[in-house]
Parts: structure tokens; sequence; C-alpha cells
């Protein structure tokens, strides 16, 4: 039987830290505010060991510092653990020596909770834009092996409809290489479709999501990467007006996620971003220069 195949992936940070907030909810407030992670990662984790999931969990530095042992938790359920930043800058509002600054401190302080430096990267947002590849070049040279942090769909904040749509492999060393897993989307009328996480998830009927996830899988041959943060399973509303259409897209759906999750992810062949990445690796194609990325 063709094996239809997952990966859940689970961006642990708190709900300030969505980009939605960012105008209302400044940085130094953070400490100030309730943290909630806890709550949905213990949702997730009961998720997961419930249906048989291994996921991958990309790990805030900020989050990793104030709750190690959360992310010790999550380690010890046998799951992946990679880095989400430090402090979930916009990419490209950084330069390239800022964003240096903050993969280190983000990758130190995930390695410091869990005891191994985490070898996968997912930048905030997917803000790895066209005017920002620079940042996948210092990944490489930094060590870490696969960046999941390309999204091929146009969005006001992130994504590159014209980006690459297949993982490839920048650089050319066998030991050195870094795996870029551009998210898959499907492609339908000339475009890119989200449809496995966040708002997209929540806000879509789940008959829909099936049938875009089929398509994905039987005929495009790519997994599902689908992709959550703890607030979203978090009954917690937070009392910032953001206005109605970015209340939606960060409220919308929350109550049913648990289940229409669970639901989605039964019976399919689960995954971690490691396991697709050693499925993919050799094959990928090698790109030498980040001049040579589509954009
Ligand atoms: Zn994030």
């Amino acid at each position: 039987m063709k094996q239809r195949r997952a990966v859940l992936t689970l961006d642990v940070e708190e709900w300030f830290h969505a980009h939605n907030y960012l105008s209302q909810v400044s940085p130094a407030s953070w400490d100030s505010r309730p943290r909630r992670a806890d709550q949905g990662v213990e949702r997730l984790l009961r998720l997961c060991e419930a249906e048989g999931i291994r996921a991958t969990w990309f790990v805030l530095g900020w989050t990793a510092e104030r709750d190690p042992g959360l992310v010790r938790e999550i380690a010890s359920a046998g799951h992946e653990i990679g880095c989400h930043t430090y402090a979930h800058p916009v990419t490209y509002d950084l330069s390239p020596a800022e964003f240096r600054d903050d993969l280190r401190r983000g990758r130190e302080a995930v390695a410091a909770a869990v005891g191994r430096p985490p070898q996968s990267y997912r930048a905030a947002s997917f803000t790895i834009v066209a005017r920002s590849y620079w940042a996948l070049e210092i990944l490489r040279e930094e060590g870490f092996r696969i960046d999941s942090s390309l999204f091929p769909v146009s969005h006001s904040r992130y994504g590159n409809p014209r980006g690459p749509r297949h993982p490839f492999r920048l650089g050319w060393g066998e030991e050195d290489d870094l795996l870029v897993l551009p998210m898959p989307t499907l492609r339908a009328f000339g475009k890119n479709w989200p449809f496995a996480g966040g708002a997209y998830f929540r806000l879509l009927p789940l008959p829909v999501i099936r049938a875009a996830a089929r398509w994905v899988q039987d005929v495009q041959h790519d997994p599902v990467v689908y992709y959550f943060h703890p607030w979203e399973l978090d009954s917690f509303r937070p009392e910032v007006d953001l206005g109605r259409w970015q209340n939606l897209r960060s409220q919308g759906g929350k109550r049913d996620l648990y289940e229409k999750l669970r639901r989605a992810l039964r019976g399919q062949h689960s995954q971690t971003i490691g396991e697709w990445a050693q499925r993919v690796r050799a094959e990928a194609p090698v790109v030498k220069s980040i001049e040579d990325i589509p954009s």
C-alpha cells in the first residue's frame, strides 16, 4: 500500500512571539507577559503519544532559556529538536552579522537545554525570502545541515511564490552542505497553495485539507509538512486587540484544532524533518551559490 508521508513540525514559542503581535507587544515587555507555551506543548505531546507520532520541534532560544525543563521533556519523549532562532527576528530586517549572532545564541540556548546542538533550523515566520537568501549561506557556515525556512507562497510578510519548491543542497561538501527543504505546497491553477499549518489549516474545512494533502502526496509525491505553534492549541486569548482580520488569523479555529489535527494525521506515515532529509539528501540537486537559487 502506498504510504502517505506527513511531517509534523512545531515551533515552540510564546503567543507574543507571533509576528501578528510585533507592533503591539514590544520585546522589552516579553518577560512581564504570561508564559503559556507549556499548555500547548503538553497537548501536542499528548496528541503525538496517542497517535504514535515523532515530531520535529523548532525551539526558540528565548523559550529554551526560560523553560529548559519543557524542552527536555519534549526531547525525552523521543522527538527531534531543531532551532527556531533566539528572539524570533524577521530575517530580512537583520544584517548578516545580527542574523549570525541570533543564530548562535539560539543554538546555544537550545543545546544547553537538551545537551546537544540542533542540526536543523527554521526562521521566524519563514522570513528567509529572496532578499535574505544570504542567511542560508550563514546557516551552512555555522554548521547547520537542514533548513526549513522557505515557503514558496504569496504572503504579505514572507514567502516567495517564484522561489524553489523542492529540496536542494547548498554547497559542495558531503559533510558541510545545507539541505534546504522548502515547505511543500499544492501546485494548482498556476499557483502554490498553502494549507497545512497555521491559519490556513485552522480555517479551511478538513475535507479540503485532506484532498489537498492527498494531491501533494499521491500526485506530487511530496510529504505534507504540517506546522503549528503551542499557542494555537491553548484556549488563552491575549487581551491585545489586533483588529478583526488579524484576530481571525491568530485566534480563528483554535477550539477545534486538536481534533482536526488528530484526524488529519491519522493513518499517515509520520516522519521527522531529519528522516525526510535522510531520504532526499543524496538525490537533491546541488546549488553552488545563493545567486543560483531562483528568486
Ligand atoms: Zn515562530
